[in-house]
C-alpha cells in the first residue's frame, strides 16, 4: 500500500514536471514571432475609414451593442447601409438573417435584478457576399461578431476593441475584394449572440445561406487593435497546417509581430490557455472546417466600460488590417488546397 502511495506521488510528480517543462517551451516558442518584415510595407486599407466604422460602432448612440436591444438594432442598420455601400449581395431579401434564442444562467439566481433566463426573440445575423469569378461554389468565410455587453448596471460598455474592431477589419477585407474580384466566393459574416455563446455562430451553421460542405475555410476575427507591444496572436495553423503557408506568406510581409499558439493538446503546450472555443470560429472548427483565428492578448480594458477608441492604438490597428486583408487574399487564392 505504502509503495503503491510512493510510485503514484513519483509519477503525478513526473508528470507535473513535464507539463510544466511542455508550458515553458510552448511559452518560448509563442514568444517567437513569425518572421517579418522591419519596416511597414503600408496596404490597401484606408485608415480613417477603418477608424471611424469603430468610432461609429462604440458610439454611445449604439449603446455598447447588446443582442436584443435598441443599439443592436442601431448597429444591424449601419452595417446593412455599409454592406449595401460596399456592394455585397444578400442572400435572400435583405443583409439580416434572423435567429432566436433562450440563455440560463445559474449565476444569475444569486444577483438581484438579473433574470435567470434570458430570452432573444430578434437576434440577428448580418451576412453578404462576393461571388467567386472561377469557383462560386467555394466560399471563404470571413467572419466578426458585432454583439458586445450593452448597458450593465448603468454602465456602458462600449466593445471598441471587442469587437467593433474586427468588424470593421471585415468591412475593410470586403471593400478590399470588391476592388480584386476574387475567385472562389467570399461570404461575410457580422455575427450577434457572441457574448451570449457563439449563438449568432451556432445559428449560422445550423442553417447556412448555402451548403455546409461549400464552406471551405473561415477567418475569425475579435479583438484586434489593442496591444502596445505590436503583437496579434493568430490559432488554429497547428490544427489546420494547410493554412501555415498562406499564414507565413503573409505575417512576413507585414511588420506586425504575429505569434502562433494557443491552439495546441496539453502535452504540447502544458497549461497555456487553448483559444480553440474562445470564439465564433469554434463552431467552425467544431463543424470540421479549417479556421483562423486573430486577436490580440487580453488586456485591462477586456470587457470593461473602458474598452473604448481612445485606449485602441490605432497606427497597430491599421498594419493588423492590412495584414488581414493579405491573409484574406492568400487564403482565397489558396482556397482549394487549405479546404479539409
Ligand atoms: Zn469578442
Amino acid at each position: 500500500m505504502k509503495k503503491l502511495l510512493i510510485s503514484t506521488v513519483l509519477a503525478l510528480g513526473a508528470l507535473a514536471f513535464y507539463l510544466a517543462l511542455a508550458q515553458r517551451g510552448e511559452e518560448a516558442r509563442m514568444a517567437q514571432p513569425l518572421a517579418g518584415a522591419a519596416r511597414d510595407p503600408g496596404g490597401p486599407v484606408d485608415l480613417r475609414v477603418l477608424l471611424d466604422d469603430v468610432r461609429t460602432l462604440s458610439s454611445d448612440a449604439f449603446e455598447g451593442r447588446a443582442t436584443g436591444t435598441p443599439g443592436s438594432r442601431k448597429a444591424q442598420a449601419y452595417l446593412q447601409a455599409r454592406f449595401r455601400a460596399i456592394g455585397l449581395l444578400p442572400f435572400g431579401r435583405d443583409y439580416a438573417q434572423a435567429f432566436a434564442f433562450s440563455t440560463h444562467s445559474v449565476g444569475n439566481i444569486f444577483v438581484p435584478g438579473r433574470p435567470f433566463r434570458g430570452d432573444y426573440p430578434d437576434a440577428a445575423n448580418i451576412v453578404g457576399y462576393l461571388r467567386g469569378s472561377a469557383a462560386p461554389d467555394t466560399f471563404l468565410v470571413v467572419s466578426a461578431h458585432y454583439d458586445h455587453l450593452g448597458i450593465v448596471d448603468g454602465k456602458l460598455y462600449p466593445g471598441a476593441d471587442d469587437n467593433a474592431s474586427g468588424v470593421a477589419a471585415l468591412l475593410a477585407i470586403a471593400s478590399y475584394f470588391t476592388a480584386h474580384p476574387p475567385r472562389h466566393s467570399v461570404l461575410f459574416a457580422a455575427f450577434d449572440g457572441e457574448e451570449l455563446g457563439l449563438r449568432g455562430a451556432r445559428a449560422f451553421m445550423a442553417a447556412p445561406p448555402v451548403p455546409r460542405a461549400q464552406l471551405a475555410a473561415n477567418l475569425n476575427l475579435d479583438m484586434l487593435a489593442h496591444n502596445d507591444s505590436n503583437e496579434i496572436v493568430v490559432a488554429g495553423s497547428h490544427l489546420w497546417p494547410a493554412l501555415k503557408a498562406p499564414l507565413e506568406q503573409a505575417a512576413g510581409r507585414s511588420a506586425v509581430r504575429v505569434l502562433t499558439g494557443h491552439d495546441r493538446p496539453v502535452l504540447a503546450a502544458g497549461l497555456v490557455e487553448r483559444w480553440d472555443d474562445s470564439s465564433d470560429h469554434a463552431v467552425f472548427n467544431e463543424a470540421g472546417i479549417p479556421f483562423l483565428y486573430f486577436g490580440v492578448a487580453d488586456h485591462p480594458d477586456y470587457h470593461a466600460p473602458s474598452d473604448t477608441i481612445e485606449h485602441i492604438n490605432p497606427a497597430f490597428f491599421g498594419r493588423v488590417a492590412n495584414l488581414l486583408v493579405d491573409v484574406a487574399a492568400l487564403m482565397e487564392r489558396d482556397l482549394d488546397r487549405v479546404a479539409r
